[in-house]
């Protein structure tokens, strides 16, 4: 991948449109600057539509069904989400797993998506740290069940964030440390490499998400060599955001 992708993840925020208006349009205004990221602002559905994505601000969603319609009251499907321009879609955010999302969900919903072209950002994470590495193995699990039976010609439409449970809002201890993620993302990209062969399972981008802000940016993408991040809170905070897009540039040059 030779451009750092930051994706903002903005959860069920803010609470009105012109709000979210505010915030994207001084993102697109920083990120139109920058020529070395792919910038991805995930909103709230609801808000897809009416802001407009530019070259240098993506839109992706936060989540959808997995059926393309139907009698699924309250539903969005991916096939929806895209004709209002998104081209990325989180897919097995902690968040939604939180709320009884199983891996046979995730998977089904990786393939409703594909389908339909746009992009995945696979969330996986451990719920809690142990220095034996017991954790790897739930990362495991996640991946191969999450990723059973994709076809292989679409894994290049495929980036896994890695997204430590403990570290992830407002109540987390804190982010992992850029070492700890360097040795995750090697790890990942063998379980990847199991799963969809050596080629294509290598080049996947490995993201990492949790508690990311201007502060320990430039860490994760340097010490752990990540190929982007994945941000939560501090892409409600434009000039938090921009500092972020403007440190991956940096790092890319
Ligand atoms: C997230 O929601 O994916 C996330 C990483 O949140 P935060 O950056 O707030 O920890």
């Amino acid at each position: 991948m030779d451009k750092k992708l930051i994706i903002g993840n903005w959860k069920m925020n803010p609470t009105g449109l012109s709000d979210a208006k505010k915030i994207f349009s001084k993102v697109a205004a920083g990120a139109g600057k920058i020529r070395g990221v792919e910038t991805v602002i995930c909103p709230p559905a609801v808000y897809l539509g009416l802001l407009s994505a530019a070259k240098w601000v993506k839109l992706g969603a936060q989540d959808a069904f997995y059926e393309v319609d139907g009698a699924y009251t309250g539903s969005i499907s991916p096939a929806m989400v895209k004709s209002v321009g998104a081209e990325y879609m989180i897919v097995g955010h902690s968040e939604r797993r939180a709320q009884g999302e199983t891996d046979e969900i995730v998977n089904k919903k990786i393939k409703a998506t594909l389908k339909e072209g746009l992009k995945i950002i696979l969330c996986v994470g451990e719920k809690m740290h142990d220095e034996a590495g017991e954790y790897l193995k739930e990362l495991k699990n996640q991946l191969e069940q999450d990723l059973a039976g994709i076809p292989k010609k679409y894994f290049n439409q495929i980036v896994v964030a890695h997204e430590p449970v403990w570290a992830i809002g407002a109540a987390a201890k804190g982010a992992d440390t850029p070492e700890s993620f360097q040795h995750n993302r090697l790890f990942i990209k063998k379980v990847l490499a199991g799963i969809a062969g050596k080629k294509l399972g290598l080049e996947i981008p490995i993201l990492y998400g949790g508690s990311v802000g201007a502060k320990n940016a430039k860490d994760f993408l340097v010490e752990g060599q990540a190929d982007g991040l994945l941000v939560g809170r501090a892409s409600l905070v434009p000039e938090d955001f921009a500092k972020i897009i403007t440190i991956a540039n940096e790092v890319k040059s």
